[in-house]
C-alpha cells in the first residue's frame, strides 16, 4: 500500500464570494449536462458495460472545448473543499477502480492540484502485505477513511477483493461473494457514524484504446517507467474483469455510495465529468462556513490594542 500526501499550502479562496454562517452558493457552468444522472448507476440495476461507449464526449469536440469548464469545475470544488475542511461536519470518499492504464493516476493528478492540499490524501491500494492478509479485507482500508472535513481518494480499494481476487480466484467463490455485503455495510457505516459520502468511478476504457496506451508508455520514455509485465498479463483477462465489474455495480452501486461509469477513452473528457460529479454531491451537502468559536468584537479590541502598542513603539 502506498500512501501519499502533499505539503499543506494556504488557499484562501477569494474568487468567489462567501457569505459567513449560510449556505454557499456557486454560479453554475450553464447549457451543462448533469452527469451525476447520466453516469450513475442506478440502485440495483444492472449495467452491460459493452452497451456504454467509452469515447463518448457529449457536446465537447475536444481538450481545449472542455478545459475552461473543467478549471471552473475545479475552482468551485476547491471553494467548496475549503468551506468542508473549515465545518468539519462531512467528508468525501472517492473511489476510483478501472483497467490497468484506465486514468485512475490521471484522475488523481486532477483532483489533487484543484483542491488543498491541507485536507486531502491519496492512498494507493497494490497487493496486500503479509501482515495485511492476516487480516480481514477491509483491516486495510479502514484505517484510511476520511475524517471530518476531509477528502480522500482511493486509487485502487477494497473493491480489487471482488475483482482481482475473483477474476484469479485469490479466495474461493464463497468467500468472495459475501463480500459485496459487508461492502455495502460498512460504506453505510462510513455515513451513518461519519456522515462520509462515497463516490465510486469506475474507470470505463476500451480494449483498443488500453493497447494504445501500452503503446505511449513504451514509445515515450517519461512514461516508461509505467511500463509493467503484468498489465499485459491482467489483458488476457479482459472479459473476465468485465463481468467482475458489472456484478460490482449491481450489487455494490447505493443511494449513499453510487457507481459511476464514467466514459475515459479521452482523457479530457473524464476529468470533467469526474469533476462535475464531485462538485455537485459537494454543493448538495449545503456546507456552511461555521461561526466564530471565539468573541469577535473582543478579539477585535485586543488588536486594536496590540495596534496601537506597535505605532508606539
Ligand atoms: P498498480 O495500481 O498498477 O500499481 O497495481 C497494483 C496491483 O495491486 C494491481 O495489479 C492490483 O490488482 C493489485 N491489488 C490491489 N489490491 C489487491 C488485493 N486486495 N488483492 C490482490 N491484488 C491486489
Ligand atoms: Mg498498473
Amino acid at each position: 500500500m502506498m500512501l501519499c500526501e502533499t505539503q499543506p499550502r494556504t488557499v484562501i479562496p477569494d474568487a468567489i464570494p462567501i457569505t459567513i454562517n449560510s449556505p454557499v452558493t456557486l454560479e453554475k457552468p450553464s447549457n451543462e449536462p448533469d452527469f451525476f444522472e447520466k453516469f450513475i448507476v442506478e440502485p440495483g440495476t444492472r449495467v452491460k458495460l459493452n452497451e456504454i461507449d467509452p469515447s463518448y464526449k457529449g457536446k465537447y469536440e475536444s481538450e481545449a472545448q472542455a478545459l475552461p469548464a473543467v478549471s471552473a469545475l475545479l475552482q468551485t470544488i476547491d471553494t467548496l473543499h475549503y468551506v468542508m475542511h473549515a465545518e468539519k461536519k462531512n467528508s468525501l470518499l472517492i473511489v476510483l477502480q478501472g483497467m490497468d492504464a484506465g486514468g485512475k493516476d490521471g484522475v488523481v493528478r486532477r483532483i489533487v492540484t484543484g483542491v488543498n492540499p491541507a485536507g486531502c490524501r491519496v492512498i494507493g491500494f497494490k497487493q496486500p502485505t503479509a501482515e495485511e492478509l492476516k487480516h480481514d479485507f477491509l483491516w486495510r482500508v479502514h484505517q484510511h477513511v476520511p475524517g471530518k472535513g476531509e477528502v480522500v481518494i482511493f486509487n485502487r480499494s477494497h473493491y480489487e477483493d471482488v475483482l482481482v481476487v475473483r477474476v484469479h480466484q485469490l479466495a474461493p467463490a464463497h468467500v468472495y461473494s459475501k463480500r459485496y455485503d459487508t461492502i455495502n455495510n460498512f460504506e453505510q457505516l462510513l455515513m451513518q457514524e461519519n456522515d462520509t459520502m462515497v463516490l465510486k468511478f469506475l474507470l470505463h476504457i476500451s480494449k483498443e484504446e488500453q493497447l494504445m496506451r501500452f503503446k505511449h508508455r513504451l514509445e515515450d520514455p517519461t512514461r516508461r517507467w509505467k511500463v509493467s509485465e503484468s498489465d499485459y498479463k491482467e489483458r488476457e483477462y479482459w472479459d473476465d474483469y468485465i463481468k467482475a465489474f458489472e456484478d460490482m455495480l449491481h450489487r455494490t452501486s447505493t443511494r449513499h455510495a453510487p457507481w459511476f461509469v464514467i466514459p475515459s477513452n479521452h482523457k479530457w473528457f473524464r476529468d470533467l465529468a469526474v469533476s462535475q460529479i464531485i462538485m455537485r454531491t459537494l454543493e448538495d451537502l449545503n456546507m456552511k462556513i461555521p461561526a466564530p468559536a471565539v468573541d469577535i468584537a473582543r478579539i477585535r479590541n485586543r488588536y486594536h490594542a496590540a495596534e496601537l502598542k506597535a505605532k508606539a513603539s
